[in-house]
C-alpha cells in the first residue's frame, strides 16, 4: 500500500534530467533534431546488445527527432558517445566498471566527461540498461502492448548519471495474456517464461517444455507403468491409486525414472533452464510407512517429495551445473521440513493459493494469510533458492472485480523480505481482457524490477497513459472498491462470486455511474473508447451475475440494480462478442451465444444472439 517504504532496492548515485539552460555538466544528446551523439557496440557483441543499440536509436529519434548512428567499437574514439556494453572505447576511459557484482541482468549508466556509459551483463543488462535510461532517466513508458508513453524533446540533455541497478528477483513474470508481447517484456524489464521473449531480448527464464509444473505424470505415467508396478504410485486408504495418484517418493525405482526422465530432458533442451519435479494438481499423498514416516520426522508431507527432488538434482548437477530442478510447496507440501535442505540447484516454489488478496499477505487479519506468514517465513530459513507462485485474479470469476490492485507491490515486497528470489504472479493467462488486466500486468511488472517502485506513480501514471480522460472516474472506481474492502476488512480469495460482500448492489450502481463518465469523456477518441469499454465488462458482469442470483432469489431483489442490468445486457454483449474473450473462468471456455441465452432467460430478457 502506498506509504508503507522499504528499502532493499538499491539505487547508487543520483539521476538528473536537465532541460532549459545549458550547463557545464551536461550532456546535450540532441537538439533541434539533429545530435553530436553517436552509439558504440562491438562488432562482436550479444543478440541482445546489438537490438539495445537500435532500441536505443529508435526510442531517441522518437524523442528528439535525431537518429544517432550505430558504430563499431573498431572506429577511432570520437568526442560525443553513448558507449554501450563493454567494448574498446569503454576500456579506455578511466572509468571502471566491476561486470562481476551485475550478473546478467545488472547494469551501470554513468556518465564520464562528454560520455554516456551504459554496461552491463551481456545476456540481458546491457538491453536493460537502455531501457533504465530511457524509462528511469528520459519518462518513457511502456503501458501495455501499443500503448506507450514516448515524450518529446526539442532539447534533449542529461545531468551528471551514475545509476546501478541489480535486480532483486532473478525470476519476475506476470503470467496475465494481455502481457505476454516479446517486446514489452523486454521493455518493462521482465523475464517472464511465458514472455514471447527471442535472442534479441536476451531470451528469457525458460522452463523445460513439458515442465513447468505439476510433473509427476509425465515423469512416471500410470498408463505405463501402475499395473505392474502399483507400488510407485500413492498409497491412500490401503489401497494404490491410479487415477488422481502422486508417487511414492521414497520408492527407489521412482528416484530412479525422475531422474532419468529429468536429465534426457535437460539433454534435450540445454537452453532450459528450470524443470519442475512437482505433484500433481490434486491431493492424495502417499499413505505408506516409508513416506509417513519420513514426513513424521519432518513435520511435513514435503518431506517424501523433498527427499526426491534431491536426490534428482544431486544426480544432474554435475553434467548440467547451470540447470536447475524444481518442486512446489503447495498445499499438502506448503509447510517447510525441520532439518532437510533443498539442495543448491533446487528451487523451490512456494504457493499463496488459499490467501486471502483484497489485504496485504503481511497485515490481512485472517487465518490462511497468518498460516501462510508461518510457512513464508520457515521457508525463508530453509530454501536457498525460494520462488513464489502467487495469485493475481478470481479464478472462477475473470471478470469479476477483484481488490487487489493495491496490495501487488506489498505482497511482492513481503516475499522479498522473506528470501524470495523468483516471483510468477499467475494472472489470466489463457484469456484476454479480465478485469482490469493491462493494469495489473503493468503494475506487477515495476513492483519486480523494483519493489520499491512508487504505487501511486505506477498508478497514475498508467490511467494517464491507458486511458487518457478518463483516469479521474476510473481511478475513482478503483478506490471505490479497494476502499470497501479495506475499510469494511472483507477477505477476498480467488474464487470469489459476485455474492461475495466486496460488492454490493450500491457500490455497483456507484461504479455504473463512474464507467459512463468514462465513456462520455473519451466518446471522441475511438481508440481509448475501446479500452475503456473492454474494461468496463468487468463491472457490466458484476451488475448482470448479481442480478441473476436476485433473479433466482440468492440474493435479495434490488429494483435499482434490476434495471440496471437491463440496460447493460445489450452494451455487455455487443462488446464481449468482438473482444477475443474467451474464457469467464480458468478452465473452461466461453461459447458467447450459449452464456448470452442463459443469462437472458435467467434474468427474463430477451434471449436470441442478434448480433
Ligand atoms: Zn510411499
Ligand atoms: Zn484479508
Amino acid at each position: 500500500m502506498i506509504g508503507d517504504r522499504f528499502y532493499y532496492f538499491v539505487l547508487f548515485g543520483v539521476c538528473v534530467l536537465v532541460s532549459g539552460s545549458a550547463r557545464s555538466d551536461e550532456l546535450v544528446l540532441a537538439e533541434n533534431g539533429q545530435s553530436a551523439y553517436r552509439i558504440v557496440v562491438a562488432d562482436d557483441a550479444s543478440p541482445s546488445t546489438k537490438h539495445a543499440a537500435e532500441e536505443l536509436q529508435t526510442f531517441l529519434e522518437e524523442i528528439s527527432g535525431a537518429k544517432l548512428p550505430i558504430v563499431s567499437d573498431r572506429e577511432p574514439a570520437g568526442p560525443r558517445e553513448i558507449i554501450l556494453g563493454g567494448n574498446a572505447h569503454l576500456r579506455m576511459l578511466s572509468t571502471k566498471i566491476d561486470f562481476g557484482t551485475l550478473g546478467r541482468e545488472g547494469y551501470v549508466i554513468r556518465t564520464v566527461g562528454n560520455h554516456l556509459v551504459i554496461a552491463g551483463g551481456d545476456l540481458r543488462g546491457n538491453l536493460y540498461g537502455v531501457y533504465g535510461l530511457l524509462e528511469d532517466h528520459l519518462g518513457c513508458r511502456w503501458f501495455a502492448p501499443g500503448v506507450s508513453r514516448i515524450p518529446k524533446e526539442k532539447r534533449l540533455a542529461i545531468g551528471p548519471i551514475n545509476d546501478r541497478q541489480v535486480p532483486v528477483l532473478e525470476y519476475r513474470e506476470p503470467f496475465t495474456y494481455d502481457c505476454f508481447d516479446g517486446d514489452w517484456c523486454a521493455r518493462n524489464r521482465v523475464n517472464s517464461s511465458s514472455g514471447r521473449l527471442e535472442a534479441k531480448h536476451g531470451g528469457k527464464v525458460r522452463f523445460g517444455g513439458g515442465f513447468f509444473v505439476h510433473t509427476f505424470n509425465r515423469l512416471v505415467p500410470p498408463d505405463e507403468y501402475f499395473d505392474e508396478h502399483p507400488e510407485y504410485f500413492s498409497l491412500v486408504g490401503g489401497k494404490r491409486l491410479k487415477d488422481r495418484s502422486q508417487l511414492c517418493c521414497t520408492n527407489e525405482d521412482v528416484i530412479r525414472l525422475c531422474t532419468e526422465g529429468i536429465r534426457r530432458a535437460m539433454k534435450a533442451q540445454p537452453d532450459a533452464f528450470v524443470f519442475s519435479v512437482s505433484q500433481n494438481d490434486w491431493h492424495n499423498y502417499c499413505q505408506c510407512d516409508k513416506c509417513q514416516a519420513l514426513a513424521k520426522k519432518e513435520g511435513s508431507q514435503i518431506a517424501p517429495v523433498l527427499q526426491l527432488v534431491n536426490r534428482v538434482a544431486a544426480a544432474v548437477e554435475k553434467e548440467f551445473p547451470d540447470q536447475a530442478v524444481e518442486t512446489l510447496a503447495y498445499q499438502w507440501t506448503r509447510k517447510a521440513p525441520r532439518t532437510m535442505r533443498p539442495r543448491p540447484n533446487v528451487i523451490v516454489r512456494l504457493c499463496s493459493i488459499e490467501c486471502c488478496f483484497s489485504h496485504s499477505l503481511e497485515k490481512c487479519d485472517s487465518e490462511a494469510n497468518r498460516k501462510f506468514r508461518e510457512d513464508a517465513a520457515a521457508w525463508a530459513k530453509v530454501a536457498g533458492r525460494l520462488w513464489v507462485w502467487d495469485y493475481v485474479t478470481d479464478f472462477r470469476h475473470y471478470l469479476l472485480p477483484f481488490p487487489n490492485q493495491r496490495v501487488r507491490n506489498d505482497n511482492i515486497r513481503f516475499f522479498v523480505r522473506n528470501n524470495v528470489k523468483g516471483i510468477f504472479e499467475q494472472d489470466t493467462y489463457n484469456s484476454p481482457h479480465s478485469e482490469l488486466a493491462a493494469l495489473g500486468g503493468y503494475l506487477t511488472a515495476k513492483f519486480l524490477w523494483n519493489p520499491d517502485y512508487d504505487e501511486e506513480t505506477a498508478l497514475s501514471e498508467f490511467l494517464a497513459g491507458y486511458y487518457g480522460p478518463a483516469a479521474g472516474p476510473i481511478r475513482a472506481y478503483i478506490d471505490l472498491l479497494h476502499d470497501r474492502a479495506e475499510q469494511e476488512n472483507i477477505h477476498v480469495n480467488i474464487w470469489a462470486g459476485p455474492e461475495s460482500p466486496h460488492l454490493t448492489d450500491e457500490l455497483l450502481v456507484k461504479a455504473d455511474e463512474l464507467w459512463q463518465r468514462a465513456e462520455t469523456l473519451t466518446a471522441d477518441d475511438p481508440e481509448v473508447l475501446k479500452r475503456v469499454k473492454l474494461s468496463r465488462m468487468s463491472i457490466d458482469y458484476a451488475i448482470l451475475e448479481r442480478a441473476r442470483l436476485q433473479a433466482a432469489k440468492k440474493l435479495p431483489a434490488n429494483a435499482q440494480l434490476k434495471t440496471l442490468a437491463a440496460a447493460r445486457f445489450g452494451p455487455f454483449f455487443e462488446v464481449l462478442r468482438p473482444s477475443g474473450l474467451t474464457r469467464i473462468r480458468e478452465w473452461t471456455s466461453l461459447d458467447v451465444d450459449d452464456y448470452r441465452r442463459k443469462l437472458g432467460g435467467a434474468l427474463g430478457l430477451e434471449t436470441k444472439p442478434t448480433d
